[in-house]
């Protein structure tokens, strides 16, 4: 799987572009915003884009998906419908956070733990992984060896738990029972900041190695 992460939105909010190199079919992941430039970047990598998919509803990761879905005329993938309150809440968190106003959408698919999803000859596994939204998902990739994570983990920190339905020993849960099982050497992309490896969380993240309790 080929990726290039996109950061968009005022939250630099890292939207990725992936797709398979075998048959030029891709799609983007958490289209938070900025949506001419991720198409410009799309044609740039002459990637056909075929789904929009989405790791949980925050406004950052989503903003972008009604117009890059007409855009592509594609459906929308994600997250779990455990996240429908907060994609039904757009309006309400564009204005919380001073963004443009977002228009409430349904995906076409909700995602559940275990499913997979196809991309060209890629096939992306679905973690359900509950915590920072009760819906999150995250896509693995084995064989690039690659997760994307959106909010669930950061290099050095975790995802938020203080907002609606978020809850902090799930995400914990979430975190070593899901994401810290996978390969060492596997790399991490989170919805923020810098790409990681599991093997370095589990060395030096406070919130996994347990420092913190
Ligand atoms: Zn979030
Ligand atoms: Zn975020």
């Amino acid at each position: 799987m080929e990726i290039v992460v996109i950061p968009v939105t005022p939250f630099a909010q890292n939207c990725s572009l992936i797709w398979d190199a075998s048959t030029m079919k891709g799609a983007f992941v958490d289209p938070g915003g900025e949506t001419e430039k991720l198409i410009a970047t799309a044609s740039k990598h002459n990637v056909e884009i075929e789904k929009v998919i989405l790791t949980h509803g925050h406004l950052d990761h989503v903003g972008g998906t009604v117009a890059i879905a007409a855009h592509y005329e594609v459906p929308v993938i994600g997250p779990h419908v455990g996240d429908k309150f907060w994609l039904d809440a757009l309006m309400q968190q564009s204005q919380m956070f001073g963004f443009p106003p977002a228009q409430p959408f349904t995906p076409q698919t909700w995602l559940n733990g275990n499913d997979t999803i196809t991309l060209g000859s890629l096939t992306l596994e679905v973690l359900h992984c509950p915590g920072h939204t009760p819906g999150h998902v995250a896509l693995v990739e084995r064989s690039s060896n690659k997760v994307i994570v959106g909010d669930i983990i950061f290099a050095g920190s975790i995802g938020r738990t203080d907002f609606p339905q978020g809850n902090h020993q799930q995400l914990i849960d979430s975190i070593t029972q899901k994401i810290m099982v996978l390969p060492g050497d596997m790399t991490i992309y989170p919805g923020h900041g810098p790409t990681t490896t599991v093997a370095k969380e589990k060395a030096s993240n406070p919130y996994v190695s347990g420092r913190f309790g």
